[in-house]
């Protein structure tokens, strides 16, 4: 879609963030003259591995872990896979054939589990409610003896909502389960710590923190019986093969690095930003407009809120004119016609779920671009809302 305005509004950081110019930096090196394969003997190897190493120990400082237990993936897609796929296939052996997911995850980890329902495996998607949590006494009831692995986010996409992870451990533990969580949108927004979580598995991604797309993580505890999804060569431990992504992965790390310095302060600040967008735009006389998900227990950079009587796509592709950039549920399944699976999942009402629209903040976000935003939101819903709905659809 082509913005005809100059002055951008960018308010879809939970799809991805700029390019952090620090991580830029610490990046161009293995672009340019260093271009060694870490595996190799010679200086320019070692060089290559050096930098992989020193990412490896800031990624592990920013979730509490220890450098050992990283594993470098191509994105936290192929993370979520690995924990997926790699555990089921590990725990083949020990009779648990059955995984238990949150009906509100990442199509990264729906579609992984999906695929493997059509083997035997037996999956139990459990849903949520309003709140945008997951119900924890059904998901006591769906694990028991036969669970290999509990999946269930840590911060929603959709919704920014936080689940009670360290319940779910809880609750996997005293079956023997492993547990993994998906991190990607709680990474840099508020401090992680897996032994605090008490997670055995928890997939990282780097876009979202400023860093370069095409690198993610796959926390994996010590110990933690599993096979590899990517086999080849002894990288990675042998858990993802493959020659490393030098750059990303040092990019990664610089981002890592870069978001421990700043989580604090970035979030008392965007919180404060997103409260004004929402006060604006929910005023208390118009009850039209919905928020999705708690107000409380959830990241400080995102705001689902429903335009009832205005579907969000036109209003994504009025506000886009407008040069405001905005989602409507998650950005992978952005341009298929489907109902977000998430706001269905917390049992939302067909309109408002259609009429959803995601606005997620970040480090550059200033008061007077959200003033700027709400008094054109405003301004497009009042037109969508007059336009007879034939003409919108002709
Ligand atoms: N999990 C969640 C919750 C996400 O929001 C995303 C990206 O949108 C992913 C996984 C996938 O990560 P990547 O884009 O690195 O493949």
């Amino acid at each position: 879609m082509l913005s005809r305005v100059v002055n951008r509004i960018y308010l879809d950081h939970a799809a991805s963030t700029p390019l952090d110019p620090e991580v830029l930096d610490a990046m161009l090196p293995y672009l340019r003259g260093e271009f060694g394969n870490a595996s190799s003997v010679h200086g320019f190897g070692q060089r290559a591995r050096g930098a992989i190493d020193e990412a490896r120990v800031q990624v592990a400082a920013l979730i509490g872990a220890r450098d050992s237990e990283i594993v470098f993936t191509g994105s936290g897609t192929e993370a979520d896979n690995l924990a997926i796929i790699g555990v089921m296939h590990g725990r083949s052996g020990d009779g648990r054939r059955n995984v238990v997911v949150s009906a509100i995850e990442h199509h990264a980890i729906l579609n992984t589990v999906k695929a493997l329902d059509r083997g035997q495996p037996q999956v139990t998607r459990v849903a949520g409610d309003e709140s945008g949590r997951i119900d924890l006494a059904r998901l006591t009831e769906a694990v028991d003896d036969q669970t290999a692995l509990v999946s269930v986010m840590l911060a929603n996409n959709e919704t920014g909502v936080i689940q009670n992870v360290p319940e779910v451990a809880r609750i996997a533990k005293a079956k023997g389960a492993l547990v993994h969580t998906d991190a990607v949108q709680a990474l840099g927004k508020f401090p992680l710590d897996v032994n605090r979580l008490g997670v055995d598995l928890m997939t990282l991604s780097a876009h979202k923190i400023y860093g370069p797309k095409g690198a993610g993580v796959l926390y994996v505890r010590s110990g933690t019986r599993m096979s590899a999804l990517v086999r080849g060569g002894a990288q990675e431990r042998n858990r993802r093969a493959g020659t490393e992504n030098v750059a990303a992965i040092a990019g990664f790390g610089k981002a890592a690095e870069l978001a421990d310095a700043r989580m604090a302060g970035d979030m008392i600040r965007i919180a404060l930003l997103r409260d004004r967008l929402e006060s604006a735009l929910i005023d208390g006389t118009d009850i039209t407009v919905r928020r999705n998900g708690l107000a409380t227990d959830r990241i400080a950079s995102t705001s689902n809120l429903s335009f009832l009587g205005v579907s969000g796509e036109d209003l994504l592709v009025a506000l886009d004119l407008e040069g405001i950039a905005v989602s409507t549920g998650a950005a992978c399944a952005a341009g298929s016609p489907e109902p977000s699976h998430v706001l269905k999942a917390m049992g939302l009402a067909r309109e408002r779920v259609n009429s959803s629209i995601r606005f997620s903040l970040g480090r550059s976000t200033t008061a007077e671009e959200i003033d700027r935003a709400v008094a054109i939101v405003k301004a497009a819903v009042a037109r969508l809302r007059r336009t007879p709905l034939e003409r919108k659809h002709r």
